[in-house]
């Protein structure tokens, strides 16, 4: 693999992990649809389970399929190690879990996708981990609420749905001063293509699969991608630099030196929260991953020419579109982002709840999901979908409004879409 390393992003995503199959000659990865494995002796069952020796247990910890997956992400993000798992929840779960326990803070962006910010605020907080949210995404914002417990700073690398982009490098900076590890969700980021984290100081990646990585919504998926740089032996997580309770005290640190945090993930968190992927699951995310650039660049093209498109249209309102130069994050969108812009922007339209939701009803291409990264261009009401549990309050700190919706471009001709919004504005008065 070292070789690969210096290979660039668009000859990994279809080179880096596969190992051909000698026997058939085989181009692609094989699915090895197995929960078990043969031990070859049970002194050797016996290494496995130590961890003084790596190899497949059990497709809970590991599957030939889905290492050759978690392979590629490493080889794109430049990192260590990666894990992949069942899903992007599982992911961010997965890795607070690791790093945090009872008593323990993290502090957070309040631009987060719905999902991680319930997460945060009712699942992690009934296990006693604090998610402290900062009144902005600036680092200055951040530094009041770390304290001697505060276990890593979390953001996301383009925030759902306002594309808000945080300063990553100054957050970086913030995670540095105070020894902190720094997690990034880069699910916008596409595999790190459009954004790599780890070149602004990130120390753990989390990344949605189900979006970019697999490019077709067809299945659910998460990763963790470790970048190997963070201090472990600093004092801050005895559960990784100290004896092990899972493995008779081994300690993870001294044993598998950078890669300790995606092991502890594996060994700890997967064997017991047990969100594994399917094999299946894993051979279509690699599978996705060989087109990812080639979608994405037709993708964020498509973008610029519909929020265009949009910005003209006498029934909208207000178009929210990163790669334009009135959104509050486009200099951080054009610092941290290539082409400055991923694929979803929101419009707001001239009009109420109604009228919107006659505009998504009316549309025949754009599908009505909450969905994102898909093949399928996607139009999502947040006021009647992905925000419906939110108080009116908080759907104004969020910037949800009735007439509010989340476009996320797919694989369609982009002038087809033209036509299609074009119809459906037709249908509203
Ligand atoms: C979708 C999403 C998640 C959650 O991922 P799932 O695969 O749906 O569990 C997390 N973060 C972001 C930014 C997302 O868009």
């Amino acid at each position: 693999m070292n070789t690969l390393k210096k290979l660039r992003f668009e000859t990994l995503q279809i080179h880096a992990g596969l190992q051909p199959d000698v026997e058939s000659g085989a181009r692609g990865v094989s699915i090895t649809p197995t929960a078990a494995y043969r031990f070859r002796s049970c002194d050797h069952a016996a290494r496995l389970f130590e961890l003084s020796e790596a190899g497949n247990i059990y497709t809970r910890l590991q599957n030939p399929t889905t290492s050759a997956y978690e392979e590629r992400i490493a080889a794109l993000y430049g990192a260590v190690g990666a894990l992949a798992v069942s899903s992007g929840m599982s992911a961010i779960l997965i890795t607070v879990l690791s790093l945090a326990s009872e008593g323990d803070n993290i502090v957070v962006s309040p631009f987060l996708y719905g999902g991680t910010y319930n997460q945060f605020r009712i699942s992690l907080r009934k296990l006693g981990i604090d998610c402290r949210i900062a009144p902005t995404e600036r680092a200055e914002d951040f530094e009041p609420l770390i304290d001697t417990r505060t276990k890593a700073i979390y953001v996301e690398s383009m925030g759902n749905p306002t594309c808000a982009v945080p300063d990553l490098e100054a957050l970086g900076l913030l995670a540095r001063k105070y020894d902190l590890p720094y997690i990034v969700d880069n699910t916008f980021g596409a595999a790190g293509y459009l954004c790599n984290p780890f070149d602004w100081g990130a120390n753990i990646v989390v990344d949605s699969a189900t979006k970019w990585i697999n490019g077709h919504g067809t299945a659910m998926g998460g990763v963790i991608v470790d970048g190997g740089n963070y201090n472990w032996a600093n004092g801050k997580f005895p559960q990784i630099d100290g004896p092990s309770e899972g493995y008779h005290g081994l300690n993870l640190h001294e044993a598998f030196g950078s890669s300790a945090f995606i092991i502890k993930c594996r060994v700890d968190g997967l064997r017991d929260l047990g969100c594994c992927p399917s094999p299946f699951d894993s051979y279509l995310m690699m599978l996705g991953l060989e087109t990812l650039t080639l979608r994405v660049r037709h993708e964020v093209e498509s973008t610029r020419k519909l929020a265009e498109y949009c910005r003209n249209h006498p029934k909208v309102e207000r178009v929210s579109y990163v790669g334009f130069e009135d959104h509050p994050s486009y200099t951080n969108a054009q610092k941290y982002y290539k082409f400055g812009s991923s694929a979803v922007f929101t419009i707001e339209l001239k009009g109420t709840l109604e009228s919107t939701v006659r505009f998504v009803e009316s549309l025949h291409l754009a599908a009505n999901m909450t969905m994102i990264g898909d093949s399928i261009s996607v139009v999502t009401h947040p006021a009647s979908t992905t925000h419906k549990q939110l108080s009116e309050a908080d759907l104004v700190a969020a910037g949800v409004t009735p007439t509010l919706l989340r476009i996320s471009l797919g694989l369609e001709h982009v002038d087809d879409l033209i036509d299609d919004f074009e119809q459906a504005f037709a249908q509203i008065k």
